[in-house]
């Protein structure tokens, strides 16, 4: 049995040289306000223990660890249909390039880059309309089984103010008809739900489902099917980290998601869920530290998928 508690301290202590390696994200100047030197971590068990590092109740700006979800609810709508619109294939290019689009007739490449969760987002809006940024709340409320988590409204307009290149994809999306909605309504949910606010306490609460065939462990709600949940903890392996992926996967061995925000959450399959949060960046756009204390994780443990 894992002493998870002395692993976490050990971990905390490991990273500590790396604090002034990497750069909070600035693109969205919000974002660039946070305390470069955060660290916190927590190991969310399926009996509903958690061990922890940390302030883990310092909630952050998910960013794109909501294509998760977002994917996960087009995912369970649409079934296979989804990827005619969106592919399952790594991109290899930074989360928010323009240049495969236009020569792959805007099919995005994966859903958890910029221009595969906005064509994703679109989906649901087909289905919500006006209502589909309050449905994505709700479904993560219910996955991370905590009512109180909301978005943070001067990071939601920072983005807004800033956001060019998504506007650039979403209207080179659009030029290929692969967006069926209003463009104003869709980016606005987009930059909302990258914009909500959650600590890793219910990050890693909201992933257990991923690492259980699809069921929440904690209520025996079933959120979406065995295969389901198969494809996306593939997806999050291949693709989680955009034009890093190959690195995280080689160094770290398990399904993960990143955020600029400086979350990134893991999945121990059959066994638990995992979240990260330092704000530092890597040149990819990932957490510069999450990704070091994953890997020491894994490494100490020898809990990785491989
Ligand atoms: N909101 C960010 C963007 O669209 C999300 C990017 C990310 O977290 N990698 O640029």
């Amino acid at each position: 049995m894992v002493n998870y508690p002395l692993l976490l301290k050990e971990i905390e202590k490991e990273i500590q040289p790396l604090f002034s390696k990497g750069k909070v994200a600035n693109y969205i100047p919000a974002l660039s306000k946070v305390d470069p030197k955060q660290f916190s971590m927590t190991i969310q068990l399926f009996d509903g223990t958690s061990y922890g590092v940390g302030n883990q109740n310092k909630a952050f700006s998910i960013q794109s660890i909501s294509k998760v979800f977002t994917f996960t609810l087009a995912l369970k709508h649409y079934g296979k249909e989804l990827y005619q619109r969106v592919n399952h294939e790594p991109s290899g290019n930074p989360f928010n390039s323009l240049v495969q689009l236009e020569y792959e007739n805007g099919i995005p490449r994966n859903p958890f880059i910029n221009a595969g969760a906005i064509v994703t987002t679109d989906s649901l809006t087909s289905i919500h309309k006006d209502s589909t940024f309050e449905h994505i709340l709700n479904f993560i409320k219910k996955t991370s089984n905590d009512e109180s988590i909301v978005y943070d409204n001067e990071i939601f307009h920072s983005e807004m103010a800033n956001g060019y290149r998504n506007m650039a994809l979403i209207n080179m999306i659009k030029s290929f008809n692969n967006i069926h909605n209003p463009i104003d309504d869709v980016i606005k949910t987009y930059f909302k739900q990258c914009s909500i606010m959650m600590n890793t306490q219910q990050l890693a609460q909201s992933m257990l489902f991923l690492a259980n065939h699809g069921i929440n462990p904690l209520t025996n709600e079933v959120i979406i099917t065995e295969s389901q949940a198969k494809r996306i903890n593939s997806l999050m392996l291949t693709c989680g980290h955009y034009d890093a992926s190959g690195d995280f996967a080689y160094k770290v061995g398990l399904p993960g998601k990143s955020g600029v925000g400086g979350g990134i959450v893991a999945v121990v399959p059959q066994k638990m869920a995992i979240c990260v949060y330092s704000p530092q960046l890597n040149s990819q756009g990932n957490s510069l530290i999450g990704t070091k204390a994953l890997e020491l994780f894994t490494t100490k443990t020898g809990l990785s998928i491989f």
